[in-house]
């Protein structure tokens, strides 16, 4: 549960900038309250799941209800794990605890492509080598990994989701997949706004690969990376904007303006997608 701001922290944090603040007053919460040196943070985080602190009240489900067959129930089905990305068990457990699915899905980790998802075969695959990506661009063998490939994970949910229900889509898929993300570890994981923030950064560094965007970058169906980076921290920020006041700053790049937004917006994407969900949630 430590590691990653803890790791974070080793490095002289980052050219993403983000949670300069939050990680000086994270790591000393989550260090004291974990009891632990950095060395001793070096075990996998547990997905700890919680129930959200507001409750969604929507008259009518947007959607009818799944076909619910009794017995084998369709779920999240991990295949194929490699040793190193031992939390994706737990990580698709979490999955399967918070949502139910209208026909299985697999997930593979021993592949070479992705993290993407295969809406014709439903499988989700999580290459091991996302691993080595993320802390190529963190700089250190603490990266926050896990806390990447969970949000990566819940991301490729949206999609899945989007594939097996007939959800609304009301603006660019990547981009509710995205809010999907903020809003499940924001609601139902403890300590989930660490996990976003660091997801946060790992689309602030992919930034940096760039001086300047190239015209194929604007026909991404993705938001450009700088861009789900300001975001992903309006969605923390908006979540709480007094918990995380410290991201209002010049440098972290959260501005005044955008700010004055971001809790309604969270609020919005959080009725949305609970509200959309709400056939589909477990609890
Ligand atoms: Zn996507």
């Amino acid at each position: 549960m430590c590691r990653s701001i803890a790791g974070f922290l080793r490095q002289g944090v980052s050219p993403g900038k983000l949670i300069r603040g939050s990680a000086a007053v994270l790591l000393t919460v989550v260090l004291a309250s974990c009891g632990l040196s950095e060395e001793q943070s070096e075990l996998p985080q547990a997905v700890v799941l919680v129930q959200p602190a507001v409750p969604v009240s929507i008259s009518e489900p947007v959607v009818h209800n799944p076909d619910e067959s009794q017995g084998s129930e369709p779920r999240m089905v991990l295949r194929s794990v490699i040793s190193r990305d031992k939390y994706l068990p737990e990580q698709v457990d979490f999955i399967n605890k918070l949502l139910r699915f209208k026909k299985t899905v697999t997930v593979l980790n021993e592949v070479e492509e992705g993290p993407l998802f295969d809406p014709d075969t439903q499988e989700i695959w999580m290459p091991g080598s996302f691993a080595d990506v993320i802390e190529s661009y963190f700089g250190t063998r603490n990266a926050p990994v896990a806390d990447v490939y969970l949000h990566t994970l819940i991301h490729e949910v949206g999609h899945v989701l989007y594939s097996q229900y007939d959800m609304p889509l009301l603006a660019r898929e990547e981009d509710a997949a995205d809010a999907l993300a903020s809003v499940l570890l924001l609601e139902y994981v403890e300590d989930g706004a660490r996990v976003v923030l660091n997801a946060a950064e790992m689309f602030g560094l992919e930034s940096e690969r760039f001086e300047r965007q190239e015209e194929p970058d604007f026909w991404s169906e993705h938001s450009l990376d700088i861009q789900r980076f300001h975001t992903t921290l309006c969605h923390v920020y908006g979540s709480d904007p007094e918990a995380h006041a410290d991201l209002l700053d010049a440098e972290n790049g959260l501005t005044q303006a955008r700010a004055q937004s971001c809790q309604y917006e969270y609020e919005r994407i959080r009725k949305g997608w609970l509200g959309i969900l709400k056939p589909y949630l477990k609890r």
